[in-house]
C-alpha cells in the first residue's frame, strides 16, 4: 500500500521540482550578451542644479528594461559614466580593448555599448576600425534621459540586445541602433540635436530595422577597414574653414605638434588661397593633410584647379576624403598614421 502511494507522490514531487527549476533552465538556454556602459543621456537624470547629469550605472539601465530577461542573459561592464561630449580617442581605445576581451569569449554572443549620442557615431566607427572580432556590436543610447516622462533608453537597449542575438544581424559588425533603425558604424551620422530619430546613414541607407523582436535585414555591412589598435595615438587635429579664413588655425595646429590634419573645405572640398598657403606650410612640415567637406553628402573631389581647389590640393599632396566626414576622417587618419600606412594605401582608405 505504502509503495503504491509513494510512486505518484514521487512523480508529483519530481514534476514540481522541474516546474520550479524551469525558469532557470530556460534562462540558461538564452544567449549571453555583454552590455558595456559608458554614460550618456541614457544614463543621465536631472541633477540638483538642473540639467541632465550622469546618474545610472549599467546595472540600473539593464534592470529598467522590461522583458530583457526573455531575450538574453546579460553581463554588465561599467567602463565609465560620462556625457559623450567628454569622450576621447584614448577612452575609445580602452572601450575597444574591453569589448574585444568579451567578444573573444566563445559563450558571448555579442556586445551592446550604451554611449552618449553626441559622439556615438565616431566611437562606433573607432571600434569598427579596431576590433578584430566579427561578432555583432551595437552602440545605443537615448535622446530623452531617465528623468523624462518617456525615456527612450529602455526600448533602445532591448532592441540593441535583439539585434545582437538576431541571425539577421550576422556579419553586420559594429552598428548604431536607436529608434528602431540600424545604421552601419561607417555611415552613421547624428542629424537631429534633440529628436529620438536622430541617426541616419544619408544617401547610403539603413542596414535594417528592429521592431517587436523582429530584425529586418535590408543591406549587408559595407566594406570594412581594419587597423590594429596602437599603444599610443598620434595627435591629429580637425578643423573647419569659413569665408575670410586667414589660415591661422591651420598654422596653429601645425605649430602645436599635429602629425595629421583634417580640414573641412567648402563644396566639393575647396579652401580659400590663405588657407591653401597654410596647408602648404603644413605639408612642408611633413604633416599629413586630409581634406573633407562641410557639405553633408558627396565628399571631397579633385574638381577645382584654382588656389585652394580640390585638384590643386590633391596635386600638392593632400588626401581627398569622399568616404568620411571630418570627425571620422580624423580617427581613421590617427590610426593609419599609428600603423605607418603607406601614402598609396592611405589615399585608398578615404575613397
Ligand atoms: N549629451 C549627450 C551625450 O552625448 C546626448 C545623448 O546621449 O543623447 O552624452
Amino acid at each position: 500500500m505504502a509503495r503504491t502511494i509513494r510512486k505518484p507522490f514521487a512523480l508529483l514531487t519530481a514534476l514540481a521540482l522541474c516546474l520550479a527549476a524551469w525558469p532557470a533552465l530556460a534562462m540558461a538556454q538564452l544567449p549571453l550578451v555583454v552590455v558595456v556602459a559608458t554614460g550618456g543621456t541614457i544614463a543621465e537624470k536631472t541633477g540638483a542644479g538642473g540639467g541632465a547629469v550622469p546618474a545610472l550605472t549599467g546595472d540600473s539601465l539593464v534592470a529598467a528594461v522590461p522583458g530583457l530577461d526573455k531575450v538574453a542573459r546579460i553581463k554588465v561592464v561599467n567602463l565609465c559614466n560620462i556625457d559623450s561630449s567628454q569622450m576621447t580617442p584614448e577612452i575609445w581605445a580602452k572601450l575597444s580593448r574591453a569589448a574585444e576581451a568579451e567578444l573573444a569569449k566563445p559563450e558571448v554572443a555579442g556586445v551592446v555599448v550604451t554611449h552618449g549620442t553626441d559622439t556615438m557615431a565616431e566611437g562606433a566607427f573607432f571600434l569598427d576600425l579596431t576590433l578584430k572580432s566579427n561578432k555583432t556590436v551595437v552602440f545605443t543610447g537615448a535622446m530623452r534621459d531617465a528623468s523624462d516622462p518617456s525615456p527612450d533608453g529602455p526600448i533602445n537597449i532591448l532592441n540593441a540586445v535583439r539585434v545582437v542575438t538576431s541571425p539577421q544581424a550576422q556579419g553586420w559588425g559594429v552598428v548604431v541602433a536607436l529608434n528602431d533603425y540600424v545604421n552601419a558604424a561607417r555611415w552613421a551620422v547624428k542629424t537631429q540635436s534633440t529628436n529620438p530619430q536622430t541617426f541616419d546613414s544619408g544617401q547610403k541607407g539603413y542596414l535594417g530595422y528592429v521592431m517587436t523582436g523582429l530584425v529586418e535585414r535590408w543591406h549587408p555591412r559595407p566594406a570594412r577597414l581594419h587597423l590594429p589598435l596602437p599603444d599610443k595615438l598620434p595627435k591629429v587635429t580637425y578643423l573647419t574653414t569659413f569665408a575670410g579664413d586667414d589660415g591661422a588655425l591651420v598654422r596653429h595646429a601645425v605649430d602645436k605638434g599635429a602629425k595629421g590634419l583634417v580640414v573641412d573645405g567648402v563644396g566639393a572640398g575647396n579652401v580659400n588661397a590663405e588657407v591653401y598657403k597654410a596647408i602648404q606650410y603644413a605639408l612642408g612640415k611633413g604633416v599629413k593633410v586630409v581634406i573633407t567637406t562641410r557639405v553633408a553628402h558627396g565628399g571631397a573631389w579633385p574638381i577645382y584647379g584654382d588656389q585652394g581647389g580640390g585638384l590643386t590640393m590633391q596635386k600638392a599632396g593632400c588626401i581627398l576624403s569622399r568616404a568620411f566626414d571630418g570627425p571620422k576622417a580624423r580617427l581613421l587618419l590617427m590610426l593609419a598614421l599609428a600603423n605607418n600606412t603607406s601614402p598609396q594605401k592611405l589615399a585608398e582608405y578615404f575613397k
